[in-house]
């Protein structure tokens, strides 16, 4: 147990008001561990789960190092980057910036995100007026480089956050032509949720001498979400999760699908059934995307819908509940889908939906996790209902012998008729989540023995 403060850990008392406005009373083991040692001017590995308080982690010390040098003067030439934080996804850059932002409030440090999706017009600028300490995704970052609205010749500390997502979604050649234009004398920190082996050769390339901390095993998921498995057809996932949604306190629950085109025709299914839902994923606009974040967050809508590129960035305070309607063929994208909930100490509960198809990928999460989660098989009452529910399942989008369907569906235009109505005694349908229009199949469940 550590029992430091952020007293303790030689913050400016400017950054320390501002952590005390935020709410935070004591570090967290990675920002206990780390802080020092980025003071100190050391390279770092961080090996951390997620929603363990890594951005503070970093943002908190580079503050501290760049204060003596924050300036009131109005000139963008006493304004230059310093710090550079690098993430692989818009919604991270964007509450990676909000933190750093909140954290900075009370000193002179401008900061700054940028991101692809966006005119980058909008962009140029805010940027052009100089800022200490910029927030960007790889491509955006080139492409201002490119423009000369941005320079990086005077960047003393390179943060990698979610080093690991970065290296899976392909983004090597961004980060070495950015890195080509950094300085060599540098400081360079890089956070990762999941210690692969690229991700250690990864580090021997771009860090010097690292220190090297793991706050918790890597690989691990938060020990303060109850993690749970139901074993359910693909064609009874969705009477499923409407009933769990229904049974559920939570007011809050995280979906994840695997693709943009399930995650947009559930958001759509629960909505003509009464839920308050919507869908997140990379084919939405970035303004479509915030807007459906902030929906979520103030409470308007209950229940987001996203896909994997919703799964890193996302921070919202509390989050109960995350249901894996399926589970993810990465089996450290199953890590980051349930750290959005459980944050910061906070307990929370993981559900994943899986069918027979999806248990191997279940074989290699619980490898990769170290344990076995609990599982349940999840039954439609009557085979008939099933069978009669199965030409409109969402099985027919992943299934590999499908055959090629037309792009528009006439289907989905249809108001969702269930085919069997639930019993209304089951115990878990007395507390819907929002209130639904129409029941759908109730779905036995069955402790797996
Ligand atoms: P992160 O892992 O950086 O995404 O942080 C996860 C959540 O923990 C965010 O909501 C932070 O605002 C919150 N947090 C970070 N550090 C602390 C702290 N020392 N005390 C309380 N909450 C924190």
């Amino acid at each position: 147990m550590n029992t430091t403060s952020f007293a303790d850990l030689n913050l400016a008392p400017e950054i320390l008001k501002a952590l005390a406005e935020s709410g935070y009373i004591t570090p967290t083991p990675v920002q206990a561990q780390a802080i020092p040692i980025v003071l100190e001017g050391r390279d770092l590995m961080a090996g951390a789960q997620t929603g363990t308080g890594k951005t503070a982690a970093f943002a908190l010390p580079i503050l501290q190092k760049l204060l003596p040098l924050a300036s009131t003067s109005t000139s963008p030439a006493r304004h230059p980057v310093r710090a550079l934080v690098l993430v692989p996804t818009r919604e991270l850059a964007i509450q990676v910036e909000e933190s750093v932002k909140a954290y900075a409030k009370h000193t002179r440090l401008r900061s700054l995100v940028v991101f692809g999706g966006v005119d980058i017009k909008t962009q140029t600028p805010h940027l052009k007026t100089g800022v200490e300490i910029l927030v960007a995704t790889p491509g955006r970052l080139l492409d201002h480089v490119e423009q000369k609205t941005v320079q990086l010749n005077q960047v003393q500390i390179l943060v990698l956050d979610e080093a690991d997502r970065m290296l899976d979604m392909g983004f090597m050649p961004d980060l070495k032509r950015i890195l080509a234009l950094l300085p060599k004398q540098r400081q360079s920190l890089m956070f990762s949720a999941t210690f692969s082996n690229e991700i250690k050769k990864l580090s021997a390339e771009f860090l010097i001498h690292p220190k090297l901390i793991e706050v918790a095993r890597s690989n691990a998921t938060a020990e303060n979400v109850t993690q749970k498995v139901y074993l359910v057809a693909q064609a009874d996932k969705h009477a499923l999760l409407a009933q769990l949604l229904r049974g559920s306190d939570a007011t809050q629950v995280l979906v994840f699908t695997k693709t943009k085109i399930t995650a947009s025709r559930l958001a759509r299914q629960l909505q003509r059934e009464g839920v308050s839902a919507d869908a997140i994923h990379g084919d939405k606009s970035q303004l479509e995307r915030i807007q459906a974040l902030d929906a979520f967050k103030q409470g308007r809508v209950a229940v987001l819908i996203g896909t994997d590129v919703a799964a890193r960035g996302l921070d919202i305070d509390q989050l109960p509940m995350v249901i894996n309607y399926e589970i993810p063929s990465a089996p450290e994208d199953y890590v980051h889908r349930i750290g959005r909930t459980g944050r910061a100490g906070a307990s929370g509960t993981a559900i994943s939906l899986v069918s027979p198809e999806e248990e191997k990928y279940l074989k290699e999460i619980e490898k990769l996790i170290k344990h076995e989660i609990q599982k349940e098989n999840a039954i439609a009452p009557h085979p008939a209902a099933r069978a009669e529910r199965a030409p409109r399942g969402e099985h027919h989008e992943r299934s590999h012998a499908a055959p090629k369907k037309p792009s528009h569906d006439p289907w989905f235009d249809k108001p969702y008729e269930p085919t069997v109505s639930a019993t209304t005694e089951n115990k878990q349908l007395e507390r819907p989540v929002s209130k639904p229009k129409k029941e759908v199949a109730a779905i036995l469940v069955r402790r797996q023995s």
